[in-house]
């Protein structure tokens, strides 16, 4: 079973609930796909033993046989090329380029443009006791995290167990592309105003994609109703609230997280969640 932990924003404690989960229902496998930003590593503290670039194909133009007709140029939908017919010379602005190879497809004149692989990030995998560990890291600059998670997420393997992946924030594309992965998806939310507006966006997307999913709520305080009052509403079950609590912010700010004390509620958590997806 994939579980995936989504937020409709960053900052919800999305990450924080993602790497308590995988610890108390290991052995487990942990998926950091919030690539522009991964820092599940920084609670689980893996051990890397593998480590492989990610690349994918940008166009070259080659002066000696290019007409300059521009026909590549007019034809990307990212405007990552540019053709200077006057001089002969051509720009190639690889942060807009998507490597969607379009160019190269429209291209009439034969070796002009060759496509040669840029690397755009990196994928690791290693291991945190019985939890194996896997991130895609994205390059800066990059403009679309997408292929890269795509990529990560085809690396989880049948055999791998419990696995829990950690979704980019948002609604976008990228949570998308997550998503559609998953058998289940957890979504964190606090509960503020804020809060659940965006947690209300990622209900609207889950729903979309329909994938069964349910509430976490994270810094919770039994006098505020606010999240309880939206999951009512809505028909969406809250299966699980992690406190609001100064020894939990504490441990955060240095790295660590209070692993044991949620183990056992968290392992109930997943029994129900098993129940929901058969
Ligand atoms: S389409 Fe081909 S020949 Fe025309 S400008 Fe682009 S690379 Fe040169
Ligand atoms: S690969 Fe696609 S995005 Fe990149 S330059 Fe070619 S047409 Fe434009």
């Amino acid at each position: 079973m994939k579980i995936a932990i989504a937020s409709g924003k960053g900052g919800t404690g999305k990450t924080t609930f993602a790497t308590l989960f995988a610890h108390a229902i290991r052995p487990s496998t942990y998926v950091d796909a919030d690539v522009e930003e991964p820092n599940g590593h920084i609670f689980l503290k893996p051990e890397i033993e593998e480590e492989k670039d990610f690349s994918e194909l940008v166009p070259k133009i080659i002066d000696e046989k290019c007409t300059f007709c521009g026909i590549c140029a007019d034809e990307c939908p990212y405007k990552a090329l540019v053709i200077l017919k006057p001089t002969k010379k051509w720009l190639f602005f690889p942060e807009l380029c998507h490597s969607c190879g379009i160019c190269a497809y429209v291209c009439p004149v034969k070796g002009a443009l060759v496509e040669v692989p840029k690397k755009k990030g990196v994928i690791r995998k290693g291991k945190a006791g019985n939890i194996k560990f896997m991130e895609g890291i994205l390059n800066l600059g990059e403009p679309t995290p997408v292929p890269l998670i795509s990529s990560l997420l085809r690396e989880i393997d049948e055999k791998d167990q419990n696995v829990i992946i950690d979704a980019p924030p948002g609604t976008s594309c990228p949570v998308v592309e997550t998503l559609g992965f998953a058998d289940f998806v957890l979504l964190v939310s606090e509960p503020t105003p804020f809060g659940i507006y965006d947690l209300s966006l990622a209900v609207e997307l889950t729903r979309d994609l329909k994938k069964p999913f349910a509430i976490i709520e994270n810094k919770y305080n039994p006098d505020n109703h606010l999240l309880e009052d939206y999951a009512k509403k809505e028909n969406i079950d809250i299966l699980y609230r992690l406190p609001f609590e100064e020894e939990i912010a504490k441990s955060y700010s240095k790295g660590e997280l209070p692993f044991e004390r949620f183990e056992e509620s968290l392992r109930q958590l997943y029994e129900e969640i098993k129940r929901r997806v058969k």
